[in-house]
């Protein structure tokens, strides 16, 4: 079965998840109205079913790059009415990381994704990680850090010669600077290190400043992992 009719196949499994999601909506404080206004049905995968399917679709895009050929009229259809994400990604921007694609070639409806330099998690972000766990019901949450990434770049510019940035690229990447500290002298390859210091960082930032994502943690509900994607070997490797 193709990811794409599996993902149809969980979906309507999922239809019955729909009492159980609104509980959880409702016990974090939202409403569980916007849960229907946002389709209602949201995944019945477990935390470790979720990061077992990303595993799995990375392995599927680095042995076979010719993945499974999307149908997006059909999901666009299939989809319109309402959505039931099974993982949250907070991805850098940067072009060459589309977690769609490196997880597989994911289509519409499954990854709930916030992307921007660095992969930080910032108000919005938050918010938006916030929404897609406690109103969709996303299991897993993965702060994917990536290869010679340029905003863990700049920070450690910043470390290694107090390197300055113009306009709120230098405010972006201040987040990152104190995992750069963390590993300056811990050896290795400086950017990568900070790389997944950072998203390990970030990762921990989650669940220490939401008030809504720190519960469903607490209660297996969501988990949160660090991961880190190798851009020559399309390798994404769990830190956790
Ligand atoms: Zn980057």
């Amino acid at each position: 079965m193709c990811d794409i009719c599996e993902r149809r196949a969980v979906d309507r499994r999922a239809f019955l998840g729909l009492a159980a999601a609104a509980a959880v909506a409702t016990s974090a404080g939202f409403s569980a109205t916007p849960a229907g206004a946002a389709g209602g049905p949201t995944t019945d995968l477990t935390p470790a079913q979720a990061l077992a399917k990303l595993k799995a679709g990375n392995e599927r895009y680095v042995t076979d790059a010719q993945v499974c050929a999307a149908d997006l009229g059909g999901q666009r259809a299939h989809v319109a009415g309402g959505q039931a994400p099974w993982a949250s990604i907070v991805s850098c921007a940067d072009s060459r990381v589309p977690p769609e694609l490196l997880f597989g070639g994911l289509g519409l409806g499954e990854l709930f994704v916030a992307r921007n330099a660095g992969n930080l998690v910032d108000t919005g972000v938050l918010g938006t990680l916030e929404y897609g766990a406690a109103v969709l019901g996303v299991p897993l949450i993965v702060v994917l850090g990536h290869q010679r990434c340029g905003a863990v770049s700049a920070a450690c510019s910043v470390v290694t010669r107090n390197a300055t940035f113009p306009g709120s690229i230098g405010p972006m990447i201040e987040p990152i600077v104190p995992a750069a500290l963390a590993v300056k002298d811990a050896g290795g390859d400086f950017v990568t290190e900070a790389t997944k210091e950072s998203a390990r960082r970030t990762a921990a930032r989650i669940v220490a400043h939401s008030s809504v994502i720190a519960p469903l943690v607490e209660a297996g509900k969501v988990m949160i992992v660090p991961a880190y994607y190798d851009l020559d070997g399309g390798k994404v490797a769990f830190l956790a």
